[in-house]
C-alpha cells in the first residue's frame, strides 16, 4: 500500500482546499418567457433558445391513464 511520505501539514493541506468551495450559478432570464435558466442552455420552462423553440413542452403524462 502507498504511505505518504511527508506529513501535510494543516497549512498545506487548508491551501490545497481553498480551490474546493462551491461557486453559485449564473442564472440569467430566459428571452421568450422570463424564467431563470443556466446561461448557453435550452430554457427547461419554454423549451427555446436563442428564440427559437428547440424542445417542444408538453404537460405531464400521466401513466396511469396509458396503463389502462
Ligand atoms: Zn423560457
Amino acid at each position: 500500500m502507498a504511505v505518504p511520505q511527508n506529513r501535510v501539514t494543516r497549512s498545506r493541506r487548508n491551501m490545497r482546499r481553498s480551490h474546493d468551495s462551491l461557486v453559485a450559478g449564473n442564472p440569467q432570464e430566459c428571452s421568450n418567457c422570463g424564467d431563470l435558466k443556466r446561461p448557453h442552455h435550452v430554457c427547461p420552462a419554454c423549451g427555446h433558445y436563442d428564440a427559437r423553440e428547440i424542445v417542444a413542452v408538453t404537460k405531464d403524462v400521466d401513466l396511469d391513464e396509458d396503463a389502462a
